[in-house]
């Protein structure tokens, strides 16, 4: 089962549950999502807010460049900037954003290995970072 944040082109926001990301282009492409504020047929749908598991460390690749090296670790530090740090309630709060019983956001943390296969059975998907650990805290 897959929830999406969707969106009408006049901006009212609403879910819809799909049983797979197939599902929702077929029903889509088919014009059976409707806005249930105004009917509207032209849904888009929203990117969700990404969930970080930064416990997953593993050697960083030693065959990129130093350039490309410098814009992930770029990148990593304004997906760490811009998250909210949960630590080791990582699975915990990301389950009860899944599940609507906290604020969709951005997080951050560390799961266990087992955590996250829990978590992916559940269809709650976490993008999992190598990130030094200097970089865990956002620089002030
Ligand atoms: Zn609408």
């Amino acid at each position: 089962m897959k929830v999406y944040n969707l969106s009408c082109e006049h901006d009212h926001r609403f879910e819809g549950w799909f049983s797979s990301e197939g599902d929702f282009s077929a029903q889509l492409g088919k014009g059976l999502i409707q806005c249930p504020v105004c009917e509207s047929h032209g849904i888009r749908k929203l990117p969700s807010a990404p969930r970080l598991n930064l416990s997953a460390s593993q050697a960083p690749q030693t065959d990129v460049s130093t350039q490309i090296q410098a814009e992930v670790i770029e990148m990593m530090r304004k997906i760490v900037a811009n998250s909210e740090d949960v630590g080791e309630r990582f699975a915990e709060e990301a389950r009860r954003i899944h599940y609507n019983e906290a604020p969709e956001r951005a997080i951050r943390g560390t799961a266990s290995k087992s955590e996250c296969t829990a978590l992916a059975e559940e269809g709650i998907e976490v993008m999992s970072l190598p990130v030094p650990a200097a970089l865990k805290q956002p620089l002030q």
